[in-house]
């Protein structure tokens, strides 16, 4: 299937329409017509070049709503005309212990899981993300959505900025009782904010834009630190269970390995395309604290997610986009300046 796209052709030029294949289902495939693609900072990582391995054309996108259009013979959870989602995650070996254990994306097949965009971690041959018209996908790899109609462009997000931290929140027992931290309020830190605050937990965000602290506390903080003020962090010296950090620059780890209790985790999901400054030993054995890093979640702890979000009316903040404004919410990305997530309506591919 001839399908309308936007790519960009190395890491230099802008984006611009494209065309790609898509597959006719297969048997146990899904095809849909995608209607909202949240905007990650992991599409702009990988568009740009930032990380190794770029593969161009490029078409990223991998929060992915859609109405499924038709299904292969042996798919019987899927059905023409309905709502569903597809996350960072099109295939993985399914044999390996991670596979089994529905740790998808921590699979140890010869070249791990397949991303919905820039093909196989390790190689393999490029696969085309969300800024399309059209996917399609495993069954396996494709989550049922809950939520109502109306708010289907607010969960496109949760399909990689909700489960890459819910996925640490459940995995460190974020919960009633726990002082759970939250380290840059983007797309992944304000979901971050919002599921830390619905599981119960004690929730402090960290921003270093002091013009985001009414609505890190509308969205459900109990406090908000400017992290560049050493008097607001000091006063939570030795004080959190978990720091998730969200931030998609390198900075000082000490700041906030500092601020866990005994045994406290700081938990990366931000992913920088240069290193972090290396952090203070002592900083870290003194309490036995640690640092450790998370990827997306799996597929059941993504319907888990998804669930629970539907459960509770969560979803996320978003400026809705035309896939032609793209460059500009890039642009505006790099300057931490969107409330709180880009959608691309797909519609506007059409026009
Ligand atoms: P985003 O919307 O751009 O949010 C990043 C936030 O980090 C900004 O809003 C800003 O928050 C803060 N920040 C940015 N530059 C900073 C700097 N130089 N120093 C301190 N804080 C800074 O990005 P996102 O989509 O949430 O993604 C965040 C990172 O997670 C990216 O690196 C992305 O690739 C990565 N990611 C990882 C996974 C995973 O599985 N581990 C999944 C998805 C994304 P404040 O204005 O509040 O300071
Ligand atoms: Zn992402
Ligand atoms: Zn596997």
């Amino acid at each position: 299937m001839q399908t309308k796209a936007y790519a960009v052709q190395s890491a230099t030029t802008p984006f611009g329409p494209h065309t790609i294949d898509r597959r006719a289902p297969g048997p146990k495939d899904v095809a849909l017509e995608i209607l909202f693609c949240g905007v990650c900072h992991s599409d702009l990582h990988t568009a740009r070049g930032e990380w190794a391995g770029t593969q161009y054309p490029c078409v990223p996108g991998h929060e992915i709503v859609g109405r499924v259009m038709a299904v292969g013979a042996g798919v019987n959870r899927f059905k023409p005309g309905q709502i569903v989602g597809v996350g960072c995650m099109v295939d993985s070996c399914r044999t390996c212990a991670s596979c089994k254990d529905g740790l998808e994306q921590y699979c140890d097949g010869p070249v791990s899981f397949t991303g919905t965009y820039n093909g196989a971690v390790g190689g393999g041959p490029n696969t085309y993300g969300g800024y399309s018209a059209a996917i399609t996908v495993d069954e396996h790899f494709v989550l049922n959505i809950g939520h109502a109609e109306k708010d289907l462009a607010g969960v496109a997000p949760l399909l990689c900025a909700g489960i890459t931290t819910w996925s640490p929140l459940r995995h460190w027992g974020a919960g009633p009782g726990k002082k759970v931290g939250i380290v840059g309020i983007g797309g992944l830190g304000h979901m971050g904010i919002k599921l830390s605050h619905a599981l119960g937990a004690h929730t402090v965000a960290f921003t270093t834009s002091a013009g985001k602290i009414a609505d890190a506390k509308a969205l459900g903080a109990d406090e908000v630190v400017v992290s560049k003020d050493e008097a607001q962090m000091k006063k939570h010296a030795n004080s959190f269970d978990l720091i998730l950090n969200t931030v998609s620059a390198p900075h000082n780890l000490d700041a906030f390995t500092t601020l866990l209790k005994r045994d406290g985790t700081l938990a990366l999901v931000g992913a920088p395309p240069t290193p972090h400054p290396s952090p203070a030993v002592h900083a870290l054995v003194f309490k036995r604290r640690a640092i450790a890093g998370s990827l997306i979640g799996g597929i059941p702890e993504t319907q888990e997610m998804l669930d629970f979000c539907a459960k509770h009316g969560i979803t996320s903040d978003i400026e809705m986009i035309r896939m032609q404004d793209i460059e500009t919410a890039y642009a505006r990305m790099l300057k931490s300046d969107v409330k709180y997530r880009f959608v691309i309506d797909m519609g506007s591919l059409k026009v």
